[in-house]
């Protein structure tokens, strides 16, 4: 069998991972198709990729932000130039059906334009002094060298909302892609490689978790780390990245909730749960995994989605009829597996799916039947814990109040949705909700990358990607100019 091999970027150069070994990439709808061979890369590799990033940082710190941006914008054209081929090998190595991937190449090209914007503004802010003839500013400063460590459910619009901002704000990036996506982070660099991009300015170290991953987070010489995965291992980033007091950026897990009250457009209802349930195989941090259905329209609504849910065709991403593809892996599909015997035990019923599918066309792959779970109360851990699979929880209520104490019942608080035509329960929910992002008559799903991103409780630390990312990647600069030519002490000679 032959396929490609890739490299790590270190200092500009494609070089092999110091132990030599690779991990292999497969088609999760195809395991007999291979992407290619990445490197497994360990602390020594890091610790190349970091040096690498010092270096650069020194002149790369001094490139006037207009020009850092002129870079984005090219790379921006770049991905557009490349958008069908990029997403092809993302469906590829993936699984999520095409007109998917074209949007997760579109987010990376949008997020490319607007942080290209940010070149020119990169505000900062003018006060006055409580002195006579002095000036006060406060300046945007770069981090310094910053470690990116992304998932594998958007393999290019992830790394491009770290890496756009870290770049334009002067800092230099050391990404550890997904170990089942690295292709489209690659895609990514190479785009920014061929807008121009100096040396050392990016460099990509594939690997484990574990090994890669672990070593970027504990470098000293990296000042920031930017972390999107599950919570399990956002916790244990931010205790390892404590030891050396750097700046955390975690966005993480959710258990989203698509609220449906009695006067709500069932069809357009409907619409939204199926894509917000089962787009991207149910694999998104924001994708809805619980649907809340006030009593008056519950029967409906259930006998409806689930018709629906049977209907869908599953498959290769690449055959534009799919509509859901395959699970990225094994272990995602053990996953789904343990939670489904989780819920029988819990004493929910399987309205529709429930199984992995093995024979015939799916023989090769990692596939999933769409799987509807009525009967789940809010205590169960089916209704709490986040799948990442096609699978979503049927949940009824009597009122307002009780959809949303059960929305916010959950440690997560990423993504909520309430589907109504009352504006008044519109903005009570808007108020209420505990979640960094909440839709209004849309599903849980389909941020835009001039918004902030990110969630509360068990989802976030707090930061936010897209309109917050530029807070993260810099720092701020106090400066004072005395103009007054005396000593003036503050709080002291201009006291009453
Ligand atoms: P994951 O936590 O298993 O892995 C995420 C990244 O962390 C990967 O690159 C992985 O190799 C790396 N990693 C694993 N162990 C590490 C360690 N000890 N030290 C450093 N790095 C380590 O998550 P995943 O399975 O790739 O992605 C799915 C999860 O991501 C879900 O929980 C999903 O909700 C979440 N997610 C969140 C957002 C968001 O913005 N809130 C977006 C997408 C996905």
């Amino acid at each position: 069998m032959t396929y490609p091999i890739y490299h790590n970027l270190i200092g500009g150069q494609w070089v092999a991972a110091a132990s030599g070994k690779t991990i292999l990439n497969l088609n999760p709808a195809d395991h007999s198709d291979v992407i290619g061979a990445f490197p497994s890369s360990h602390a020594e590799d890091v610790a190349l990729a970091v040096a690498a990033a010092k270096k650069a940082f020194a002149a790369w710190r001094l490139v006037p932000a207009p020009k850092r941006a002129e870079i984005l914008l090219r790379a921006g054209t770049n991905l557009l130039q490349n958008k069908e081929k990029y997403a092809r090998e993302m469906t590829r190595e993936m699984g999520k059906v095409l007109a998917e991937t074209r949007g997760d190449v579109q987010e990376a090209i949008d997020e490319a334009f607007y942080v290209a914007g940010e070149g020119r503004r990169l505000f900062g802010v003018t006060t006055p002094s409580e002195l006579q003839n002095k000036f006060a500013m406060s300046v945007r400063m770069p981090v310094g060298v910053v470690g990116l460590i992304t998932p594998w459910n958007f393999p290019m619009a992830i790394p491009s909302w770290k890496l756009f901002p870290a770049l334009v704000a002067g800092n230099t990036c050391v990404i550890k892609p997904a170990t089942d996506t690295p292709l489209s982070t690659y895609n990514l660099v190479q785009a920014l490689i061929d807008a121009g991009l100096p040396p050392g300015v990016v460099n990509v170290v594939s690997g484990t978790g574990s090994t890669a991953g672990a070593a970027l987070v504990e470098h000293p010489d990296v000042r920031a780390i930017s972390f999107t995965g599950s919570s399990a291992v956002g916790s244990l980033v931010a205790q390892r990245a404590a030891a050396t007091f750097k700046q955390v950026s975690l966005e993480m897990g959710g258990k989203n909730a698509q609220i449906v009250l009695d006067d709500a457009n069932l069809d357009l209802a409907l619409d939204g749960a199926l894509w917000g349930a089962f787009g991207t195989t149910g694999q998104r941090c924001t994708a809805t995994s619980r649907i809340l259905l006030q009593k008056g329209i519950a029967a409906e609504f259930t006998e409806k989605f689930v018709a629906r849910a049977k209907k869908l065709k599953i498959g290769n991403g690449l055959d534009e009829l799919v509509e859901v593809g395959p699970q990225v892996n094994a272990n995602q599909i053990e996953t789904t597996q343990r939670y489904l015997e989780i819920a029988k035990h819990e004493g929910t019923e399987c309205l529709c799916g429930g199984h992995a599918l093995t024979s015939g066309a799916y023989a090769h792959g990692t596939f999933f039947e769409p799987t509807v779970l009525a009967g789940v109360t809010p205590a169960m851990r089916i209704a709490r814990e986040e799948v990442f699979g096609p699978v979503v929880c049927l949940m009824e209520f009597s009122t307002f109040d009780e959809a949303v104490e059960i929305a916010n019942s959950i440690d997560y608080g990423l993504s909520t949705s309430v589907y109504t035509r009352d504006v008044n329960r519109a903005f009570t929910a808007i108020r209420d909700l505990e979640s960094g992002i909440t839709y209004i008559n849309a599903p849980t799903i389909g941020a835009e990358v001039h918004l902030p991103f990110g969630g509360v409780k068990h989802t976030g630390n707090g930061h936010r990607e897209g309109l917050g990312a530029l807070d993260f990647f810099t720092t701020w600069k106090a400066v004072y100019v005395d103009y007054s030519d005396k000593l003036q002490r503050a709080q002291i000679d201009n006291a009453e």
